[in-house]
Formats: C-alpha cells, sequence, structure tokens
C-alpha cells in the first residue's frame, strides 16, 4: 500500500515526538532546545555518557577508578532527568573546588586557577579528574568552566557588596 505523502509526514513526526518523550522518561539520549547567543534554537545532539577514564596516572593521584560504572549511570540520570538548569549549575559548582595555584614568579600576576573536580558515591566525594567528571555529566569543558566563573564572580560581588 503507497501512502499519501501528507500522512507519511505525520506518522514520521509522531513517532519521532514520541520517541523522544520516551526517551526523556528514562533520561536517555536527548533531544533539546537550547538557544545560542543569537537567539537561535539548535537542536542538541542526544546527550550519552562518555567514556569513563582509565588513566595510570589517576590510579595513583585521585579516585577516578573507586567511581563504579553503576555510580557513573546514576550520577548522569539524576543529573539529567531530575534536575532543571539551575539545579544543574548549583550541583557542577558543589563538587569543583577552585584553587589558588601559586603564581610562579615569571608570570604577571593574573591569577592562576586549578579546579579539583569531584564525583559522589553515595556520601563520599571522590576526586577525579576533568575528564572522568565531563564525560559522566555530559558536559563541555567550555559549559564547566563558564558556570564555575560565573559562580566565583557571584561570590566576589556578594563581598564587595557587603563591605562598608
Ligand atoms: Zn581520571
Amino acid at each position: 500500500m503507497k501512502l499519501p505523502g501528507v500522512l507519511k509526514r505525520k506518522l514520521l513526526m509522531a513517532w519521532f515526538r514520541n520517541r523522544n518523550k520516551l526517551q526523556r522518561l528514562h533520561g536517555e539520549a536527548y533531544c533539546s532546545y537550547i538557544g545560542n547567543e543569537q537567539g537561535e534554537f539548535l537542536e542538541q545532539p542526544p546527550r550519552l555518557m562518555g567514556p569513563r577514564c582509565d588513566s595510570k596516572r589517576c590510579r595513583q593521584v585521585r579516585s577516578c577508578h573507586l567511581v563504579s560504572e553503576e555510580d557513573r549511570q546514576r550520577i548522569f540520570t539524576s543529573f539529567w532527568s531530575s534536575m532543571d538548569w539551575d539545579q544543574r549549575k548549583i550541583y557542577v559548582v558543589g563538587l569543583a573546588d577552585m584553587v589558588d595555584v601559586e603564581r610562579k614568579r615569571s608570570e604577571s600576576n593574573r591569577r592562576q586557577h586549578s579546579v579539583k573536580y569531584h564525583l559522589r558515591k553515595g556520601e563520599t566525594k571522590c576526586q577525579v579528574c576533568k575528564n572522568m567528571f565531563s564525560s559522566t555529566l555530559c558536559l563541555g569543558e567550555w559549559t564547566v568552566q563558564n558556570w564555575l566563573k560565573t559562580a566565583e564572580d557571584g561570590m566576589i560581588s556578594a563581598k564587595d557588596r557587603s563591605m562598608p
């Protein structure tokens, strides 16, 4: 049987909408629409959890290996299915500590930061590397940096305001 073009398109659209809804419900891959700086709305690629960190160096200096795949899946799912964007920002800022790094003498007086990332395993916070952090939460490095910067600026301006 040959379906008329219009009907076929309608069926396809309904199928696509339904599939998106189901995926969102299960916290799986999902399509969201986020406006960019120009106010255009772009369709985001599906969000999928990235690969875990496997680095030997991290085994010695960080706790990437202590966070299991189940832990990661749990974090990823609750992050994308039960939080809104404000909650996500608070969550990320709460797990990343901005640390002042001692400046080398040759450098200018620009403040140097390094960030310590953590993932939660029950009540414990495990220190992980940047790769593990952003691949588990499926967030780009730029997004994380930007949220941290905004949070820090917010704290600084709050401090300034309280000064007489
Ligand atoms: Zn690592």
